[in-house]
């Protein structure tokens, strides 16, 4: 039996975290931070992070707040350099800023395609152009690192009036892989988490009237996952020693079957 050559912890690491003023991002950004990763949480609501930092530091972890729109590749590239002199080369992200805003097609809901396609997408890609250099040197310095994308079970499956959403999820899980080719030999692990429903405040800027029923419906028969629950599998995968990628995790609640 191979050795587990690191320790099942991230103490030393630091995690940048996408999305973290509320649901999957929060809670993940404070359960890093107890498994010992300094943390950087980056959002648009200041006032939200600043409590995410309070409850972090409450529980005796490091975070460090970084208001920016990561729509904006200027300011998530300055965010990028506040990290690396404030605290050195990221080795963790968690690239999770994203909404979802389902509607028929034949609404033709342009504005809401694009805000889908501009954070889900290049939201996403500004963060990685941002800091894969960081990741990659962090690698070759530290022995590991990680991207850790949030795609979603909208990646894998069909979900009428969800098709923009699910179309930009699938682009995540296939960046994710293309990206193992290049970065996998650089040891930088990259994965693609796909949840199914979270019980977050993604649904809240849901307008379309078929999908809030269909949801209010799923929560009726279903009990959905917790921000927790996504917190502890991306705790999980960051954790593992350096030769081990879970390269993609779908994580459903008990009830959805798909
Ligand atoms: P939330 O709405 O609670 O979180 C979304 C986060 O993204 C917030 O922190 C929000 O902060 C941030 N955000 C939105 N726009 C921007 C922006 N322009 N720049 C920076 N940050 C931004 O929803 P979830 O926690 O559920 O969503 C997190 C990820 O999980 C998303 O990618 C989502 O698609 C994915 N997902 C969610 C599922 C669910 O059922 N909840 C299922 C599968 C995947 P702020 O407004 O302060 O900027």
């Amino acid at each position: 039996m191979p050795e587990r050559s690191t320790p099942r912890t991230l103490a030393g690491r630091t995690a940048v975290v996408t999305g973290a003023s509320s649901g999957i991002g929060a809670a993940t950004a404070e359960h890093l931070a107890g498994l010992g990763a300094r943390v950087v949480v980056i959002a648009r609501r200041v006032e939200r992070l600043t409590d995410v930092v309070e409850r972090v530091e409450k529980n005796g972890g490091t975070a460090v707040a970084i208001a920016a729109d990561v729509t904006d590749a200027t300011a998530v590239h300055a965010a990028a350099d506040r990290v690396e002199a404030e605290l050195g080369a990221a080795d963790l992200l968690f690239n999770n800023a994203g909404i979802m805003l389902p509607a028929p097609v034949e609404e033709i809901r342009t504005g809401q395609w694009q805000q889908q396609i501009d954070l889900n997408i290049t939201g996403l890609m500004n963060a990685i152009g941002a800091f894969t250099p960081q990741l990659v040197r962090a690698a070759q310095e530290r022995g590991v690192a990680d991207l850790i994308n949030t795609s979603s079970i909208a990646a894998q499956n069909i979900f009428p009036t969800f098709a923009v959403y699910s179309a930009t999820k699938a682009y995540v899980t296939h960046l994710s892989r293309h990206l193992r080719a290049e970065l996998g030999a650089k040891n930088v692990r990259v994965a693609a988490v796909e949840p199914g429903i979270v019980a977050t405040e993604l649904q809240s800027h849901v307008t379309d009237t078929g999908a809030l029923e269909w949801l209010a419906g799923s929560k009726q028969t279903m009990e959905w996952l917790s921000a927790d629950d996504v917190a502890e599998t991306v705790g999980f995968i960051a954790s593992q020693p350096a030769r081990v990628n879970l390269q993609q995790v779908t994580i459903m609640p008990t009830g959805q079957a798909s």
